[in-house]
């Protein structure tokens, strides 16, 4: 690990002013990630500014037709929260299956996110759903944030605050998940929200999380379990590693999308 100023952060204001003060500051979250990236000198911040003390940066709100998670929310408390298990269910089972107790008590919806790791969970969580993500500075539509592998739109110095997730009429996640650090060797989110019907990936593509067009084609209106399966996905821009080929992969996107289909229904 390379020296560091640490921060303590204490509202809001107080990490974006000491973000944009640091040569090259780096938010702190649940550090899941970014401390082993420290430990193995895989960065070198010139701050890490800690935003755990932060304290209206946690928590989920049910608004009605949407329920809101604040940054700081840990995957622990959305698999835990009665509003999320009574509202998008979807995603408190999607939560609770985020790696190990210890992942889960630690690592925050907002970490992810900014993360975007091409194998988590939760960029499928808000593509499928169709979440908002709001920041310091704007909101932005899922399908709009996530641009690459470990890429977002998020502007140097930009701060989640908080995810706004649509409550779903029917929707589902499904995993295929690495038996080690349980991150998706394929997962998708199905959902349907108001007539439309959303099937996001993620661990399989090259560029990160992404909307299969072919099997939404498929699921239709019905969610029909029966018709995704059957697609033949295009191996073409998958991943292909020691977990899993990229033959194997589009295989198993047919797959977890027929049996989130099948969930959700
Ligand atoms: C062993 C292991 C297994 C795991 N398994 C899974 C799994 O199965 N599925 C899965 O989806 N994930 C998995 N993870 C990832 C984990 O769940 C965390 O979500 C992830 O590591 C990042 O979240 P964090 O809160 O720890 O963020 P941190 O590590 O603290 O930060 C990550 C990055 O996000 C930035 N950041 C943090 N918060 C904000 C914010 N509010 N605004 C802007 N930028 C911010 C930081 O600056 C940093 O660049 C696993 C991790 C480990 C170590």
């Amino acid at each position: 690990m390379y020296n560091f100023n640490y921060q303590k952060a204490t509202s809001r204001d107080d990490a974006i002013s000491a973000r944009s003060s640091a040569d090259d500051g780096s938010y702190l979250a649940g550090g899941m990630t970014l401390i082993p990236t420290l430990k193995q000198r895989l960065a070198k911040p010139s701050d890490v500014i800690d935003l755990a003390a932060i304290d209206d940066l946690a928590g989920i709100t049910d608004d009605g037709g949407a329920i809101t998670i604040g940054a700081m929310t840990t995957h622990a408390a959305v698999a835990n929260s009665d509003v999320v298990a009574s509202k998008i269910p979807a995603l408190a089972a999607l939560a609770g299956h985020i790696g190990d107790p210890q992942v889960r008590n630690r690592g925050t919806i907002g970490g992810s996110i900014a993360n975007n790791d091409p194998a988590a969970d939760y960029p499928a969580g808000c593509v499928g759903l169709n979440a908002t993500i709001i920041t310091n500075k704007r909101e932005i539509s899922a399908d709009d944030f996530f641009t690459d592998l470990f890429e977002t739109v998020l502007e140097d110095g930009e701060l989640i605050t908080a995810v706004s997730f649509p409550v779903a009429d029917k929707a589902a996640y499904a995993k295929f998940p690495n038996p080690a650090s349980r991150y998706a060797i394929v997962g998708v989110m199905v959902a349907q929200t108001g007539g439309e019907t959303r099937a996001a990936v993620t661990g399989a593509s090259q560029s990160g999380v992404y909307r299969a067009a072919d099997i939404e084609a498929a699921l239709g209106d019905g969610l029909d379990a029966a018709a995704a399966k059957a697609v033949k996905v295009s191996a073409d821009g998958l991943n292909s590693d020691i977990h899993a080929s990229a033959e194997y992969r589009a295989h198993l996107i047919s797959i977890m999308a027929s049996r989130a289909a099948t969930a959700a229904g």
